[in-house]
């Protein structure tokens, strides 16, 4: 008999992270959203496609480049198609896409809030003495685990860390001030609620 409840979750954050730039309206650094949209340009066998962007406080736009004078031969047509529909996966996706936002931006504003998508793995044939949570991120986040646990199990951080301080919450790989950072793909949380009164509110809170 298995007195452990196993969940994933997977958390699919609600916002695209927003670079801050220098905006020439406003004459100061400004985080600016996608638009999800697209501009192209094609300069006789050369093209240039951005992902239009426009400050949060004046609307003013910036253009973050996707193709620089590019071969419009070296183009593959489905994307060419996507950019000319406006695809809303390709905006979402290259919207998502931190990496190259970090090389245009020193400053970026990390999406906050994430919806979280639990499933079941195993369930306890008796009342949950250990709950395990996967995590999985399909594009970063930049809530805290703790914040992240705090609000989808009903506990209070406090709680949460006294829990880690006495080896009950315990967080892999390992390593520092893991509740204080956000989750990442493949984390793994393992809950030890022999001892907690209202382990069933928690376990039911987890699922
Ligand atoms: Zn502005």
């Amino acid at each position: 008999m298995s007195d452990t409840l196993r969940v994933l979750w997977t958390l699919v954050p609600q916002r695209a992270p927003q670079p801050w730039l220098h905006c020439s309206h406003c004459g100061d650094p400004k985080p600016f959203e996608s638009s999800h949209k697209f501009r192209l340009n094609a300069n006789g066998k050369r093209l240039d496609a951005w992902l239009i962007y426009h400050c949060r406080a004046c609307g003013q736009t910036w253009n973050r480049p996707l193709l620089e004078r590019r071969p419009a031969a070296s183009v593959d047509p489905q994307l060419l198609a996507a950019l000319q529909q406006n695809d809303p996966h390709l905006a979402r996706h290259l919207a998502f896409d931190i990496e190259d936002l970090r090389r245009r931006s020193a400053r970026i504003e990390a999406c906050g809030g994430a919806k979280v998508k639990k499933v079941a793995l195993g369930l306890p044939t008796r009342p949950a003495a250990r709950l395990e949570i996967g995590f999985a991120l399909a594009v970063p986040v930049s809530l805290r685990l703790d914040r992240l646990l705090a609000a989808e199990l009903g506990l209070s951080r406090k709680r949460l860390h006294c829990m880690q301080d006495e080896g009950k919450l315990v967080v892999s790989p390992a390593g520092a001030r893991r509740l204080k950072k956000p989750p990442r793909d493949g984390w793994r949380l393992a809950l030890d609620l022999s001892q907690e009164d209202d382990r069933d509110a928690i376990a039911a809170a987890a699922r």
